[in-house]
């Protein structure tokens, strides 16, 4: 056993029990190979351009709003901090969280509808597929191969949905690999399914942080979810004079730690239920990682409350419907004029699937002036 993983309960990830590379190289002689793999996430392109891609806010409607990679380090912190407590490894959490977002487009998820619409005699666009050809293909970094050359493991955590379509097509390619689950109906590691939990809980909580911070929201609104109004009636039961902001931080900072508190007493009870001998033992069980069932369920109110009130929002939807606009228009400007794009892209033997790789890769401001460039037309003021 190894310093850095003191507590590795026998169903965690053992990096020296990695399924490995596509492309064989020697272990790194300071880090194991998660560790290996998180940093070549946090030096790669895509994660720099997480800091101006649109969580739910446009980057440049406020400073203070959460982008793509805030929000992935907080799934990393969530993750890493229950990973500890369930002694799962940290690092491969880590790893997965970093990543989990890399193939989104700009303008969230309405500029991923655009795109998949766009494509829709071409394959289609999801963009858990499209984090998989980040790391995989599109990241051109090294000499020898294109791509990150990521561990199995990371590789599976990232692909956390996939149709069954596309997974018999990566399956033909990589037999036995990353999309095999899908076919096969069994589970991905423990730290791939806790990447995944955590990242609800983070989006839950700090939408209704910039819900609140931009006006969308009230606090008398969030009331009415009840796993909201639990911590918020809590707090201000033991401090009678919190009010507005403080108020709110602390009922969704009580509330963050119910639901990581529910996740790991849940957890630990399944654990104790199937007691999986090992990493393999465990992905063939039932999802292992999970909230108990009230809090399932408390957590789906939630998340309604948030698409219906703020997510459907009119003045969100507003902005993303333009966003939309800018996707589909510069789709339509570069297929009709491909030398527009740099020449890797635009001499590619797939067309569209070029074009969706270049235009998934920008950034919100990127695309917002790349599309005012082409068409003459400004849709968002700067
Ligand atoms: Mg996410």
């Amino acid at each position: 056993m190894t310093s850095d993983t003191p507590h590795l309960a026998p169903y965690a990830s053992d990096p020296a029990k990695s399924r490995g590379r596509r492309h064989a190289e020697p272990p790194a002689p300071t880090r194991n190979a998660f560790q290996r793999d998180r940093d070549r996430i946090v030096h790669s392109t895509a994660f720099r351009r997480l800091v101006y891609k649109t969580q739910v806010f446009l980057n440049h409607e406020g400073d203070l709003f959460r982008t793509r990679l805030t929000h992935s380090l907080e799934v990393a912190q969530l993750g890493r901090s229950i990973a500890r407590s369930l002694g799962l490894n940290e690092d491969l959490v880590e790893a997965i969280a970093l990543a989990h977002d890399l193939g989104h487009t700009p303008f969230g998820h309405a500029g991923q509808d655009a795109l998949h619409e766009c494509m829709a005699e071409h394959g289609g666009f999801e963009h858990n597929l499209q984090s998989l050809a980040v790391v995989d293909e599109l990241e051109e970094r090294y000499p020898e191969w294109n791509g990150l050359n990521l561990c199995f493991e990371t590789r599976e955590g990232i692909l956390k949905h996939c149709s069954r379509r596309h997974a018999e097509i990566i399956e033909a390619r990589e037999p036995g690999g990353v999309a095999r689950r899908f076919i096969d109906g069994t589970q991905p590691s423990l730290e791939a399914q806790l990447a995944n939990l955590a990242d609800a809980i983070a989006y839950n909580a700090h939408d209704i942080d910039d819900g609140v911070r931009s006006g969308l929201l009230t606090l008398a609104q969030m009331r009415e979810v009840p796993l909201f109004a639990r911590y918020h009636d809590e707090a201000l039961a033991e401090h009678p004079q919190l009010a507005g902001r403080r108020l709110l931080f602390e009922a969704i900072r009580r509330m963050l730690s119910q639901q990581v508190y529910d996740v790991i007493d849940a957890t630990q009870a399944m654990l104790r239920q199937y007691q999986p001998a090992d990493a393999d033992a465990a992905r063939r069980c039932p999802p292992l990682l999970r909230f108990s069932d009230p809090m399932r369920d408390a957590s789906r109110d939630l998340k309604r409350f948030l698409f219906a009130n703020l997510y459907r929002h009119p003045q969100v939807m507003e902005t993303t419907n333009r966003g939309k606009q800018v996707i589909r228009e510069l789709f339509e400007a570069y297929l009709a004029r491909p030398a527009e794009m740099p020449a890797a892209y635009a001499q590619a033997a797939q067309r569209e699937r070029a074009i969706a790789d270049y235009i998934a890769g920008m950034t919100d401001r990127f695309a917002i002036r790349e599309h005012e460039r082409l068409t003459g037309r400004r849709l968002f003021e700067r």
